[in-house]
């Protein structure tokens, strides 16, 4: 593991893990600042009270002592009760083997490196902006600066994708007031993008360029798939960032990477294997042994969710299928609920598909919605 850095320890780090593992008493309490631990010892080597006096907070990670008055992060902690005094660099290292005994794995990064080629993307700034600061838009739905950048999102404030039309004329697009999703091949190269309406006015919610070739066949964030053996496939672009998002808070979710479908339908039969199907041949080659299909809470979408888990695994990949909540994408509920569909979801069988078909799991509410 690399070395650890401050902000890692203290966002990571998990204190209920850690003051199990070192058999210091604690109990949960729910303070004004959310859930403290009322702490039986004082860490400080100069006090070691044992009165209970000892608070430390799950939301600010910051704690302190009533006797000694001392406050005290996580790092300052783990340094008191091992009594390490200025030797930061021996804490630092404790603090890692914490965190590997916690199971702790980096969030994922991208992975690859991308090459724009001979797509040129219409005038716009990648996110964040230069001065840090990201559109409001995005923000309120979670997706802040880091994953701005792992998906390589930009903003078309007055940009024109410029194209020739059938006769070879040149014709221009507008796509002014965009989020660009760039769209990469499996080996990180451009091929198409597209723009996220943001005014929430235009009729269409998400635009394509003209000429390029369509998203259909490509995987959204495909390229990023390496060194793991399990994808799980969002519809969307918002959909896969928001399941990126969710696994990002568990440590044991961070390495299954979030791919985008583009759409309930999984492309195939192209006799080159120029399409999704032939991509998801790749990825098996890559190493990708189970897919996830989480796709929209809904009757149709589990119907071509079964369609494609029946693909999938006639390729040999071990395909479970997560059920959201009724008409949901993983961009409108909490990381909580990302997660606990993801964790119940259920391995395709013949059995599981005849099962699902007579009896949609969606199909009672679909139907309570067309009585109301
Ligand atoms: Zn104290």
């Amino acid at each position: 593991m690399a070395r650890v850095s401050f902000d890692q320890i203290q966002e990571e780090l998990d204190m209920e893990f850690f003051l199990e593992r070192e058999s210091i008493s604690f109990r949960e309490t729910r303070g004004t600042s959310g859930i403290q631990l009322n702490i039986k010892t004082c860490p400080n080597p100069a006090c070691r009270d044992e009165r209970w006096r000892t608070y430390f907070g799950i939301e600010n990670g910051k704690g302190n002592c009533f006797v000694c008055g001392v406050s005290f992060n996580k790092l300052q902690y783990v340094n008191f009760h091992f009594d390490h005094g200025d030797t930061w660099r021996t804490t630092f290292a404790t603090c890692e083997e914490i965190l590997r005994d916690q199971g702790y794995r980096p969030k994922r990064q991208a992975m690859v490196q991308v090459v724009h080629g001979d797509v040129v993307l219409p005038v716009s700034d990648p996110l964040p902006l230069p001065d840090g600061s990201n559109l409001a838009y995005l923000e309120q739905r979670g997706f802040g600066a880091d994953i701005c950048r792992y998906f390589e999102l930009r903003w078309c404030q007055f940009g024109w994708w410029k194209f020739k039309d059938a006769d070879g004329k040149a014709q221009t697009q507008n796509f002014a007031d965009r989020v660009l999703i760039p769209v990469f091949d499996l080996d990180g190269t451009l091929k198409t993008f597209q723009g996220r309406d943001l005014t929430g006015t235009s009729p269409k919610k998400y635009l394509f360029p003209m000429e390029l070739p369509g998203t259909g066949r490509y995987l959204l964030n495909g390229h990023n798939a390496v060194a793991t053996d399990h994808v799980v496939m969002g519809e969307g672009a918002f959909d896969v960032a928001a399941i990126k998002l969710a696994f990002d808070e568990d440590s044991a979710l961070r390495n299954i990477v979030a791919v985008g479908s583009f759409g309930k339908h999984l492309s195939y039969g192209a006799p080159d294997g120029d399409d999704q199907l032939g991509r998801f041949l790749q990825l098996k080659g890559r190493g990708v042994k189970t897919v996830t299909i989480m796709w929209d809470g809904e009757v149709a979408a589990l119907l071509a969710a079964l369609d494609a888990a029946k693909k999938l695994t006639g390729l040999g990949f071990t395909v479970r299928v997560a059920l959201l909540p009724f008409e949901k994408d993983p961009n409108e509920v909490t990381g909580d609920v990302v997660r606990k569909a993801f964790y119940a979801a259920t391995v395709w069988t013949p059995a599981v598909d005849i099962k699902w078909r007579l009896r949609n799991p969606y199909a009672a509410e679909a139907k309570a919605k067309t009585a109301a």
